[in-house]
């Protein structure tokens, strides 16, 4: 059995400072043309005093889907109602959340290709006719009645929209796909994030941080915290460039942000799979994780790097990934298991 894993500072997974969060449209940074074209839906529903057509937000985690669906009623002037896939678990959970909505309320439904298909079935007339029909009674003699419901928005985000079943794919008139930050909107964002927690930081320091944090927000804003205690507790409290370099270093996060989990999974294709193809549910294994977790937390950023490719055949590491590998010594949680990074 492997010992648990400690929680990675670079994960884009996991809990938020409240206070980070961007709260309007303003104060979003970055996805320029999300935020411009939803400026104009906001603005459009407004003017007709209509509900605002349902939303779906694709893209990887830590990227402000959440914070974007909580912005969209900020800026609509309603109340968020937020709520999750794997929660809502029978259609009747979904019918008592619509019946409470109020007009142009904004329902926020996290990992929304977790909804099982019975929930799903419930949401299809909801979404499209503002309706919903349920049972009244059972058997013989049970009637189904149709009940009208507010006009409400939905908003969904998933980490996985090829998960998404088509019909319900296909009841949103809003879709936004969420693109990795560029390493200048991350250094804003870092900059931000440093101004609201009283922390001094040089301009250089913003950038070398943004430029480690895999294009993504949240991990832009943990590592900060991190740098922020290596500041406060070896340094004078401002967080500098050598600040940052110590911090990252001490955390095992190279120059381009990868951590030793990621160079596990590139150092496994290479050395346990001969650089591959390989399926993902033998990388799982041998890596000792989930498949889900492989495909929307490690790909998609080794992928955009060009580190890795997704083949019809399998995973595959690119003469790039072998080149990053090539300058690291190997990876010490394969070398205590004796598995991956040692094999010829
Ligand atoms: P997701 O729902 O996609 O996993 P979140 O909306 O929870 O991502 O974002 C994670 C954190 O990253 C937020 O709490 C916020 O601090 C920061 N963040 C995300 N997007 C932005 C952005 N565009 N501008 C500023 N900060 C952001």
């Amino acid at each position: 059995m492997d010992a648990p894993r400690p929680p990675r500072a670079v994960s884009p997974e996991g809990s938020d400072d409240p206070a980070l969060r961007p709260r309007n449209l303003d104060e979003y940074i970055g996805q320029v043309q999300v935020v411009e074209n939803l400026r104009v839906y906001v603005r459009a529903a407004k003017q007709r005093g209509e509900a605002l057509d349902h939303v779906l937000l694709c893209g990887p985690p830590g990227l402000g889907k959440t914070s974007l669906a909580h912005i969209i009623a900020e800026e609509l002037g309603v109340d968020v109602r937020p709520s999750s896939g794997p929660v809502i678990e029978r259609g009747g959970d979904l019918a008592a959340i619509l019946n409470s909505m109020s007009e142009r309320q904004v329902l926020f439904i996290d990992e929304i290709h977790r909804l099982n298909r019975a929930v799903e079935e419930v949401l299809y007339s909801a979404l499209e006719d503002f309706r919903i029909d349920i049972m009244l009674g059972q058997g013989p003699g049970a009637q189904s009645v149709s009940m009208p419901l507010p006009r409400f928005t939905l908003v969904g985000a998933t980490t996985r929209a090829g998960l998404l079943t088509r019909p319900l794919r296909d009841r949103f008139q809003i879709q936004f796909n969420m693109e990795f930050y560029k390493t200048e909107e991350l250094a804003e964002i870092v900059r931000r994030s440093a101004r609201r927690l009283g922390l001094r930081m040089s301009a250089e320091a913003c950038e070398a941080l943004a430029r480690r944090s895999r294009g993504t927000p949240r991990v832009a804003n943990r590592l900060l915290r991190r740098a922020r205690d290596f500041a406060e507790v070896e340094g004078d409290g401002g967080v500098d460039l050598e600040i940052v370099n110590t911090a990252l270093q001490r955390l095992g996060i190279d120059e381009i942000g990868l951590d030793p989990m990621d160079r596990r999974v590139l150092d496994t294709i290479l050395h346990r799979f001969g650089g591959g193809p390989v399926g993902v549910d033998n990388l799982a294994t041998a890596l000792g994780e989930e498949r889900d977790v492989i495909e929307e937390v490690y790909e998609p950023y080794l992928i955009q790097m060009g580190l890795m490719q997704r083949t019809q055949r399998g995973r595959i590491i690119t003469a790039n990934g072998q080149q990053h590998l090539g300058g690291l010594v190997p990876d010490p949680v394969a070398v205590v298991e004796g598995g991956p990074g040692r094999a010829p």
